[in-house]
């Protein structure tokens, strides 16, 4: 061993610059992320060849006093904290003084700033161990900062980037997730000196609305809901979310923002999956773009190194909280109720009170005191129901009845090949796959029947005793009041191994051993399971898969309204147990389209 020497500033600053400049993107973040913390309205952003070459970034902020231009460049210098409790309430998205010192060892930097009414000053590094000199240079109010020959200087980094196409596109991405965080900033971006993206600053609405559909594409504007919790709370959740019927065969349309701040939580996900479960389909994923907001001393943002993650105080009120406001907003979907963005200004679709909800709300929405009957009892029961009410209604002749009247799905006019209920209702046809819309209605009537019952705990005939880590078990036993609230009853009987003695009777077939791995791994991952609800969940999904109406089957027409209607009360019937869509309208208008009616 050598003996110990401090290192360079030079050095140390590009060893930091390791974890926040990782490539032309970051250093984007950073500079836009200083100049929303300025206040900026408008940012310009000029890159030339993928951001190696330049990246120019100018705003309109406030602007660095002329005698802290120096001070801005060197590390652990910032104007956003002062002390270590400022850091338990963080506002800013910058807060540790880093990027600019860190930027400027690994490239050639160019900093120019004016504070209102004066004139500008600019300084010059080269990523090189003298002090900068600062000169005056004219500049309006607001700050220019060029960052020229990225990782000039360190050559091992430039080795593992990507093409120039390739970064650029990563700047792109990355504007484009700021620019859906803050609406009232307009943003242009050149490359190679063409200009690529104007955001325009986005005030109203409908501007809103506009920025959403330039930056998420048009069908997702046309296929949300919007999301509103009650803003006079200190826990507020607003955004878009897609309909199931718009889910994506990628994770590529979620966008997250804590306090402004984009960010990736695997608790947020959770959430978001748990309140799509029912409808959308296994491998889809849900679109959405949501901004939670809570006091800054309930978030710590100071855990990741490009701040890309936070942590929650009360992380399961968080959880539970994003959960409801989805899956009620969800549960609204249903026909006869204006459920996508108008195309003009947008409507509030929930208001909720955040209730800390009871804890044994963490394992899913249904309450779980339930299941007494067999599977085939369920099935056959449901059956005769459905059947006994199929034929209660009778039909009705649309012209006979004055338009306000009309229920939303209208009256069913015929049955097509078997498979679709044609109906008339106000606005003109309305078509339902018949097998999709009474799977839903059925599946969401076991969910109600089951929470409506008491649960049946079934005894295992030998108690299964499944070893586990201390920390699993201990989380485990935490939980064995809501185990047994469910019909499972848990017991410790050492350190690290839980053994299980009655299982909930219509879970009894569920390989068991498999399933408390599996929940123990959720519960160290995400502070909760869902894992009991999703079996039980999948299990009436699949009963009332195989009890609705086959197709192929002739129903007659009182049967048809009779389902129609049922849709018409039942929570998300928009959508079969698969997320596939149950019914569509195709409106007067859109017929006389068609047949170029009118033109
Ligand atoms: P941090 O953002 O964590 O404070 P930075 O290294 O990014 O650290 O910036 C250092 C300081 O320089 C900031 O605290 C701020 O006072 C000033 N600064 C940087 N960029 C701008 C800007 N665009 N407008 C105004 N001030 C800026
Ligand atoms: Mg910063």
């Amino acid at each position: 061993m050598s003996r110990i020497y401090k290192l360079s500033t030079l050095v140390a600053n590009q060893i930091a610059a390791g974890e926040v400049v990782e490539r032309p993107a970051s250093v984007v973040k950073e500079l836009i992320e200083n100049s929303l913390d300025a206040g900026a309205a408008q940012v310009d952003l000029e890159i030339e060849n993928g951001g190696f070459k330049l990246i120019r970034i100018r705003d309109n902020g406030c602007g660095i006093h002329a005698d802290d231009l120096i001070l801005a460049l060197s590390r652990h210098a910032t104007s956003k904290i002062n002390n270590a409790d400022d850091l338990i309430e963080i506002k800013t998205l910058g807060f540790r003084g880093e990027a600019l010192a860190s930027i400027s060892s690994v490239a050639r930097l160019t900093l120019s700033s004016a504070i209102a009414n004066q004139t500008g000053w600019q300084v010059v590094t080269e990523g090189i161990e003298e002090q900068p000199v600062c000169c005056p240079a004219p500049h309006p109010r607001g700050t220019t900062i060029e960052v020229r020959d990225l990782f000039f200087n360190t050559p091992a980094r430039k080795k593992f980037l990507r093409t120039e196409r390739t970064e650029f596109e990563q700047i792109d991405t990355l504007l484009k997730r700021i620019a859906l965080s803050c609406f009232s900033v307009g943003f242009t971006l050149k490359h190679n000196q063409k200009l690529v993206r104007q955001y325009r600053a986005a005030d109203s609405p409908l501007e809103h609305q506009q920025r959403i559909g330039s930056l998420c594409g048009d069908a997702f504007v046309q296929q949300a809901l919007k999301i509103e919790t009650d803003t006079t709370l200190d826990l507020t959740l607003t955004g878009w979310i897609g309909l199931p019927t718009f889910s994506r065969a990628q994770a590529d349309l979620q966008y997250f923002y804590v306090n402004g701040r984009m960010v990736r939580a695997k608790l947020v996900n959770h959430a978001v999956r748990q309140a799509y479960h029912d409808v959308v389909y296994g491998d889809r994923h849900p679109a959405f773009v949501l901004f939670l907001t809570l006091p800054p001393s309930q978030v710590d943002v100071n855990v990741h190194p490009a701040k890309h993650e936070v942590r929650f105080r009360e992380s399961r009120l968080v959880h539970d909280f994003i959960y409801r406001s989805l899956q009620s907003a969800l549960a609204e979907v249903r026909p006869g109720q204006p459920q996508l963005l108008p195309p003009t200004g947008i409507q509030s679709r929930t208001s909720l009170q955040v209730d800390p909800p009871p804890i044994q709300q963490s394992f899913g929405a249904t309450t779980w005191r339930a299941a007494p009957r067999k599977v085939q009892e369920h099935i056959s029961i449901y059956q005769r129901m459905h059947e006994d009410g199929l034929s209660l209604t009778p039909s009705v002749d649309i012209d006979k009845k004055n338009t306000a009247t009309i229920p939303p799905l209208g009256y069913a006019l015929a049955q097509l090949r078997t498979i679709y209920i044609l109906a008339e209702n106000a606005e003109g046809l309305v078509l339902v796959d018949m097998h999709a819309a009474h799977e839903r209605v059925l599946y969401e009537q076991l969910k109600r029947d089951l929470a409506n019952t008491t649960i049946v705990a079934q005894p295992l005939l030998v108690p299964l005793s499944v070893a586990l880590s201390d920390r699993e078990v201990d989380l485990l036993e935490e939980q064995s009041a809501i185990f047994l609230s469910m019909g499972m009853r848990i017991e410790r009987i050492s350190q690290t191994v839980i053994l299980i003695r009655e299982v909930p009777s219509l879970l009894r077939h569920v390989e068991w051993e498999q399933c408390i791995r599996d929940i123990a791994a959720d519960l160290i991952e995400q502070e909760q399971s869902c894992r009991l609800q999703d079996y039980a969940d999948h299990l009436l999904g699949t009963m009332a898969c195989h009890a609705a109406v086959r197709a192929q089957r002739k129903l007659s027409i009182a049967e048809m309204n009779a389902l129609l209607r049922t849709m018409e009360t039942t929570e998300n019937s928009g959508q079969c147990n698969h997320g596939r869509p149950t019914w569509m309208t195709l409106s007067i208008q859109e017929l006389d389209k068609l047949f170029l009616r009118g033109r």
